[in-house]
């Protein structure tokens, strides 16, 4: 254990770049700048560049100039800029963890496991960058041949969140890279060190400019807008609110864009009676604890079989609530602040409105006083079927536990959202597993286990959570075309 002091955090982030990375080169943006907090004081950590609307369309210029040049770059060649920026990535994990826990809160352990799965996409997709391949087939007929090739879309955008400030741009670059496409970043405003500290890794690891173009900006429409109106943008790929995702989906219609949408949860988990409860309860602390509580995967509501929902609550509670709450950086903390005031207003309004509506709180139920944003992890239970956290992303360490009767039951409730990321299931049955599974509508799931995230695996949701995967083989499949040409024989 070694204490983190106030002048190695001063460090960390003076030695982040500030500015705006377009074609290769750093410079300032037309708009001055924009100032990042640390969510844990509340205070100002530093200013970052602010991009203009000019700023961003550079950016964007630089992807189209250097597509061509890039996509032919042999994939050997992509492959092993990504895998030089995942060995550095790993080097650095301290200081990037560092960085990341001051600009986003969570704790130092929970930065480095960030760290260490977004570096295993660049891993992956190193490895797949000379796995890109098409085929070569007789048609049904037997008159002539079908040849198919796999090209790269052309420049991205990629807007990500603050929750995961590193990772949902690696899941995103990753694939991108090893395919051979160009691009522009915007990353949340709240956290944009980790974009940025990543792009220097990325020039060290010789990346050619032009190929990732990075803009920080306070004003995402603004400066993203006429990025997706332009018809040389030939994809975007978001990360964030369902809520915003619409409206990026609406501007995209206009050209026809093609996207890639990671939207938001509303993840059920559900306990039956022949489950290993004490598995269970970790696997809870998992899915509901990881991040605060601030992820798309995050375990929303608890439905558990009425004979062991008390003593499930009960389990979970007494960790729960044993947490030790402060600011990340500080050695033995488990639980960091939430990102903003905002964002600690609406979970706090959440558990309001259950309690008023006659659910009870087991263990916390209120905020943490004195400077930052900090929540009680808290467990609720006798929550009412109109409570409005169990149809709203609550974004926080509050877990509704709720009963139910039969697997009928179970299944229809966790399927009572417009929702469809991930749910989690436990039990020892293994043909009720699979029948859950078949029946659970969502694009995730996690059986027995408490986290589905995984750079070998194909993340993405139904629904309204989006579309499109990322990660796994099928992650480069979203930065490539298809042609197919006609061959008469
Ligand atoms: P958000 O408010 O939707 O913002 C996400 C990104 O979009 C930020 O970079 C934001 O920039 C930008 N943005 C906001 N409004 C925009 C607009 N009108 N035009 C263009 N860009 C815009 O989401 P968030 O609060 O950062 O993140 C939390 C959400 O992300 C949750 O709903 C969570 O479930 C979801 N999420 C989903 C996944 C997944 O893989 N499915 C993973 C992680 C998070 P600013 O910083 O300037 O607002």
């Amino acid at each position: 254990m070694t204490t983190i002091t106030p002048s190695q955090e001063q460090q960390a982030v003076e030695q982040v770049p500030k500015q705006l990375y377009i074609a290769g080169e750093w410079r300032d943006g037309a708009k001055g700048t924009l100032t990042v907090e640390d969510p844990s004081t509340a205070e100002p950590l530093c200013e970052v560049a602010d991009a203009s609307v000019d700023d961003a369309t550079a950016a964007l210029d630089a992807a189209v100039n250097a597509g061509p040049e890039f996509a032919a770059m042999a994939p050997r060649d992509r492959g092993e800029i990504l895998r030089r920026a995942f060995e550095t990535i790993v080097e650095r994990t301290d200081e990037l963890a560092l960085i990341m826990t001051l600009e986003m809160g969570k704790t130092l352990p929970e930065s480095k496991a960030e760290i260490t799965y977004a570096a295993e996409f660049f891993r992956w997709y190193s490895e797949e960058s000379v796995r890109i391949d098409g085929r070569y087939s007789t048609a049904a007929n037997g008159q002539g041949r079908v040849l198919t090739m796999k090209q790269p879309v052309g420049p991205c955008l990629f807007i990500t969140p603050w929750n995961f400030p590193l990772a949902m741009g690696t899941r995103k670059i990753g694939p991108a890279i090893a395919a051979g496409c160009t691009m522009v970043v915007k990353p949340a405003q709240q956290t944009p060190l980790s974009m940025l500290a990543l792009a220097r890794i990325l020039e060290e690891s010789g990346l050619p400019g032009g190929v990732l173009n990075l803009i920080t900006a306070s004003s995402s429409s603004e400066t993203t807008g006429p990025l997706i109106a332009d018809q040389r943008l030939r994809k975007l790929s978001f990360t964030g609110s369902t809520e915003v995702g619409r409206k990026l989906m609406a501007q995209a219609s206009d050209t026809l864009l093609r996207l890639s949408m990671e939207l938001g949860g509303n993840a059920p988990f559900i306990v039956f009676e022949d489950a290993d409860i004490d598995a269970a309860v970790q696997g809870a602390m998992l899915a509901k604890m990881r991040n605060v509580g601030e992820a798309c995967t995050s375990a929303n509501r608890f439905h558990v079989a009425d004979a062991v929902a008390e003593q499930f609550a009960e389990k979970l509670a007494a960790k729960m609530g044993s947490m030790k709450i402060g600011r990340g950086v500080d050695d033995g903390v488990e639980v960091g602040p939430l990102i903003d005031d905002d964002q600690r207003t609406k979970v706090s309004d959440l558990v309001q409105d259950a309690i008023g509506r006659g659910a009870q709180a087991v263990v916390g139920g209120s905020a943490v006083d004195g400077s930052g944003y900090f929540y009680h992890p808290t467990v609720l239970t006798d929550v009412p079927e109109d409570a409005k956290l169990l149809k709203e992303e609550i974004f926080g360490p509050v877990a509704p536990v709720k009963g139910f009767q039969d697997e009928d039951e179970a299944v229809a409730a966790a399927n009572d959202t417009e929702y469809g990321l991930v749910a989690y299931v436990f039990t020892r049955d293994l043909k009720r597993a699979l029948r859950v599974c078949e029946g659970l509508e969502t694009g995730m799931i996690g059986l027995n286990q408490g986290i589905v995230s995984n750079a070998s695996a194909p993340f993405g949701g139904i629904k309204q959570s989006g579309f499109g995967r990322e990660g796994g083989p099928e992650g480069i499949q979203e930065y490539l075309e298809t042609k197919y040409v006609a061959i008469n024989l």
